[in-house]
């Protein structure tokens, strides 16, 4: 008879291994090996992005998102004195941003040249695929997998869908105390389940939920990870001096519950359901990313949403530049309708946000209206 275990992938098989000899684990481990497994995990040999992958980014739609986050980094630049500057991209995935940044603001005097750029990316693939993209683009390029030893220069920091794939940990407040939201299996369907486990801290009366019955409503989540990364990068700022821009699909104010998801070709797809084989988000709490941001030094701009954004630095004005340069019905098609992609409320205009931060409190950074 065929050993049942062997219907698993590996990466299952290792996280199981993992849960028998240790017990449960949190959600974050189960993210972490999952995503980031050095073998196995999900962005680590594959390119997840576009129409054949399993889902399609800001940059992937329209060209017009890198092209307008260049024009928000060279203005930025040129606030911060047009001094000699590291240009750093938190997860590029196919490198699409990086190269319609460097394409958009070539004429702008001086930026390329004042440049050191720096591509951060936990996936080796997909480092290989920037550095195929980005060959020749500019001079001085470096990748690295995490945002340890940078350079000592002023830093421009951007990041695009990048903190909703960082693991997260999850707590629920219920009447008998606090509980985490952990990854065990399940004893009667041998099935990757969740589990809510007590963590032994009694919290004082009221408030609270029943044991048995934790609503997703009721989870409140944590993502150590980023504050972790934005507290270097405010640290490396309060330094060198710098501004950074964050987009991603999050939320503003209170907490939303249980916020993971699982993403297969375009569609949701189980959490616990063959890891590795998915990508795995959580919703960024904004409000805690600024804060977080703050508590380390910098002065940070009120949350706005993508559309927003992209309108107030110039969305329509970019768009129709494009549109005038071009004759073919086809491709004029393709900008309007990436363009309206990313800006409708519809479609990803509100659901993402955006944050600047910047080591000068008295600094106006563009696209923001109260900074
Ligand atoms: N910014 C790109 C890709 C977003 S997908 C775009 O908009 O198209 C997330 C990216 O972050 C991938 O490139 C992935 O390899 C990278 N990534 C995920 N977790 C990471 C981590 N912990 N450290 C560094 N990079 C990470």
């Amino acid at each position: 008879m065929s050993d049942p275990v062997c219907t698993f992938s590996a990466l299952e098989q290792i996280i199981r291994e993992r849960i028998k000899a240790r017990g449960a684990i949190t959600v974050a481990e189960y993210m972490d090996m999952a995503l980031g497994h050095e073998q196995y995990g999900y962005y680590m040999n594959r390119d997840p992005f576009g129409e054949h992958g399993d889902f399609t980014t800001a940059p992937e739609i329209c060209q017009i998102f890198g092209e307008l986050i260049g024009a928000w980094c060279a203005a930025v630049w040129q606030s911060l004195g047009s001094r000699p500057m590291m240009l750093m991209e938190l997860g590029g995935g196919r490198g699409t941003l990086m190269t319609d940044l460097l394409r958009a603001t070539r004429h702008v005097h001086g930026f390329h040249e004042a440049l050191t750029i720096v591509m951060v990316d936990a996936s080796p693939f997909l480092r290989r695929f920037q550095r195929a993209v980005l060959h020749g683009m500019h001079p001085r390029i470096r990748w690295q997998a995490n945002i340890e030893a940078l350079p000592d220069l002023p830093l421009l920091c951007i990041a695009n869908e990048f903190f909703d794939a960082l693991p997260i940990r999850q707590y629920a407040k219920t009447l008998t105390g606090l509980r985490e939201r952990l990854v065990a299996i399940d004893p009667h369907t041998n099935e990757l389940t969740f589990v809510m486990h007590d963590m032994g801290i009694k919290l004082v009366k009221g408030g609270g939920h029943s044991t048995e019955t934790v609503h997703d409503s009721q989870i409140i989540e944590s993502c150590p990870a980023m504050r972790h990364i934005a507290t270097h990068l405010a640290h490396h700022m309060q330094r060198h001096g710098g501004a950074g821009l964050f987009i991603d699909y999050g939320y503003r104010g209170e907490s939303r519950g249980n916020t993971l998801q699982a993403i297969k070709t375009h569609g949701f797809w189980p959490v616990l359901k063959s890891p590795g084989d998915a990508d795995i988000t959580a919703h960024v709490a904004f409000d805690d990313l600024a804060h977080t941001f703050e508590e380390a030094g910098l002065a940070s701009t009120s949350i706005t949403t993508q559309g927003a954004f992209l309108q107030s630095i110039g969305g329509v004005m970019r768009l129709g530049h494009l549109l005038a340069e071009t004759h073919k019905e086809e491709q004029k098609k393709q900008l309007r309708t990436g363009f309206e992609r990313l800006v409708s409320p519809q479609y990803m205009g509100e659901l993402f946000k955006v944050l600047g931060v910047c080591s000068n409190g008295q600094f106006h950074l563009p696209g923001f209206a109260d900074s």
